[in-house]
Order: C-alpha cells, then structure tokens, then sequence
C-alpha cells in the first residue's frame, strides 16, 4: 500500500495538475463543504444524461462494415454541417489529425508547416512523424493564434530541388488551444487559402473547438471551414462527449482517411454507442457555447479589475472564448498560484464566507490556463470570482508594505 502511494507521488512530481486535485481533495476531506471549481480542461466535462440515454438507445451496426446506422447519421449530419462532401469518425481528434496528414503527405519525402504551439505540434507525440515519417516545419505562433503569412511563405520548399523535402499541406488551429483560446478571423483562413492555392498545398485546419470559434464569431461553421481542404472536430472537450472526433473533406480523401483511420487501430465496430451522444452535441450543445465563452469573460473580468498589480493580469482584447490566461508578472510562479489556488485558509474562509478551491493548469513558465466548459455553473463563477480577487489581493499585499 505504502509502495502504491510512493510510487504513486514520484510518478505525480511530473504533474503538477495532479498534484494539485490531490491537495484539493485532502480540503475537501478537511472541510466537507468545500467546493471544488475545476477549470483545467473542457475534457473534464461528463456526457448529459440525455448523451446517456442516447448511447443506451442508440441503433448499431458494425462501422467497418459501412452498417452502424447511427454512426452513418453522425457523418452525414457533421459533413453538412461543414460543407463538406463526407466525414469519418474516429475515436480522438490526434488520431483524426494524424489521419488527415497522413493522406495529405502520402509517400515520402514529405513535410508539413503548422505553429510551434500548435497541438499537432506539441502534443500529439509527434504522431505524423512516428506512422507517417512527415517532418514538421515550424513557424513561431503569433500570440493571436495567426502565423505570419510571410514568414509562412519563406518555409514553402522549392519542388526543384532535390536536397529538399516537399511542402504538402499547412496547418492551421482555431480556436488555438496554447495561445490560450484564441479565435482566428475568417479573413487570415481567406488568405491562407489564397497562399495554399497558390502554392499547390492543402489546407488542414486543427478545429478541435471549431464551434466554440463559429460561436465567438458569430457565423456557421462552414463559413470557417470553406477556406480549409480538412477539418477535424473533438466532441469530447466544450460539447461534453465523453469520446468522439471527426475529419471532413472531400469524398475521396474521406475514403483515404477511412483507410488511414484502420491503419492507426481506429477502425470501431458497434460505434453507434459513441455517435449517438455525438449527434446530441450537435443538437443541443453547439448553442450554448455562448454561455461558456461569457463565464470565461466573467472570470477574466474579476482579474482584470483589479487593476494594476504584481501578481497577474488578464489581456481583455484576448479572451475569445472559453479559454484564456492568467498572465503571471513574474514574482509569482504559475505553479505556486495554481497551488494556491487549490487552498482555502482560515482568514479567507471568514472573509469571503465560502469554501471553493479551484484547479486550474500551470501552462508556460509565465501563464495560468482557465477554461470554462458545462459542468460550471454561475454559482461556481461566482465563487472563484472572489476567489481570485483574494487571492490576488494576498500575493500583492507583501511587494506593497
Ligand atoms: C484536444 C485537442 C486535440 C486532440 O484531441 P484528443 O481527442 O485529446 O486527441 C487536437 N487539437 C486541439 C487544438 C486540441 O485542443
């Protein structure tokens, strides 16, 4: 037992997140009113039990076999949705995103452009490099998202010569999960896909929360996605699906796909019983993405309010949707305010007259990641609201006596 528990820390000093719910839950154990408001990942979200009801009714079929009726109305329902001719289902947005490459850089020799903090990038375990030998050429992120077109523009390799791998596709990703939600105009997608056409290169387009940028944007996605050749979508992160993705694009590079997605071990039988809580996403949970993106807005509202302070500060020009940073000035590290965060004191117990603690994730050496997703309520704003303008207030009060 001791040995588990051991073992259990050491494997746990390589994740602060962790760390941190397992403080919480000695608080929560402490005080058994405490509340706990989690805002590290919309991923945390549980499917409604109308999903629940939905994947117990769902009408199934084998998938591989093309049969699963409900999986077959998932796909045609996204396409649609999209603008697309087709659309496949596979287990995660990695694999959906590692799938659409793999098509695009068939054979070899080949290499793709994406941002130095794109997910394909940073968190997909170099995937495409692993099952499809595709380098990847980095172009640095701009703060909004965007990278610069001609920056961009100087990675486009030359066909003629033969030192050379060939550019197949550029990458783009909205909204842009590591620059913390941002949301990318329809503009710069108009004008990438001028660059690309230009250039004989597909456009992929990273839409894990493409619907949380058509909402900030205020448009349908396929407005989005008409700049982009592919497109892949998660329904496990703001629309509440405890699985699911899918890739969009033309009919013969969804029957390529088809084939990519068997490849990576992503060919599923009775899919039906993950479809079916997709396409309740697609009904009722795509519309009130607002009310996720207006509780970030809240919550960044409380930091910015207070002002000048040498603890952190919220960009208000920034906060797009249902992601954003807390920018830390330095004296405070993200991991110490994170962790401070998961405490509850006895001062602050009295003063504010509420026990909450909330978990957010340490995300770069100088920023706190927030998000807002289903499971939190106005209530739980509330709480981390004050929360937050205490705990600021706290940290500052030192550098001022
Ligand atoms: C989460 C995420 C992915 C990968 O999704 P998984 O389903 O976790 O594999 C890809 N791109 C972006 C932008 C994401 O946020």
């Amino acid at each position: 037992m001791t040995r588990c528990l051991q073992l259990l820390m050491s494997h746990m000093a390589s994740f602060p997140v962790l760390r941190c719910a397992i403080v919480s839950k000695q608080h929560f154990l402490s005080t058994l009113s405490t509340k706990v408001v989690d805002l590290r990942s919309d991923t945390l979200t549980t499917p409604t039990p109308k999903m629940r009801e939905a994947m117990k009714n769902a009408a199934v079929g084998d998938d591989v076999y093309g049969e699963d009726p409900t999986v077959n109305r998932l796909e045609e329902m996204a396409a649609s949705i999209l603008g697309k001719e087709a659309a496949v289902l596979v287990p995660t947005c990695t694999m959906a995103n590692t799938a659409a490459i793999l098509v695009h850089c068939d054979g070899r020799f080949n290499e793709i452009i994406c941002g130095d903090q794109s997910h394909i990038h940073v968190y997909e375990v170099a995937a495409i490099a692993q099952f499809g030998g595709v380098q990847s050429r980095l172009v640095t992120n701009e703060p909004d998202g965007t990278m610069n077109i001609q920056k961009i523009m100087e990675k486009i390799r030359p066909r003629n010569d033969e030192h050379q791998p060939w550019t197949r596709a550029i990458c783009l990703e909205n909204t842009h999960n590591r620059c913390g939600g941002k949301v990318i105009s329809l503009d710069y997608m108009r004008q990438m896909r001028e660059l690309s056409f230009e250039n004989n290169l597909v456009l992929h387009l990273d839409g894990a929360r493409l619907f949380n940028a058509a909402t900030a944007l205020k448009v349908p996605p396929a407005d989005i996605t008409q700049y982009c050749d592919s497109v892949s979508i998660a329904f496990s992160k703001d629309l509440c699906c405890p699985l699911g993705s899918v890739v969009a694009g033309s009919n013969d590079f969804i029957a390529m796909a088809r084939r990519a997605r068997k490849a990576l071990g992503g060919g599923m039988r009775q899919a039906g019983v993950i479809a079916a809580p997709m396409i309740v996403a697609l009904e009722e949970m795509v519309g009130r993405l607002e009310e996720d993106h207006r509780k970030a807005r809240t919550i960044a509202q409380a930091v910015d309010a207070m002002g000048d302070n040498p603890v952190c500060k919220v960009t208000m020009s920034g906060v797009h949707s249902n992601i954003f940073l807390l920018e830390l000035d330095g004296v405070i590290t993200p991991e110490e305010f994170s962790k401070r965060m998961t405490e509850v004191t006895e001062h602050e117990q009295k003063s504010l007259g509420q026990v909450c603690t909330a978990l957010m994730f340490p995300f770069s050496s100088r920023t706190v990641r927030l998000v807002t997703h289903n499971d939190i309520t106005d209530h739980d704003v509330d709480l981390v609201c004050k929360k937050l303008q205490y705990v600021i207030e706290e940290m500052a009060a030192p550098a001022e006596s």
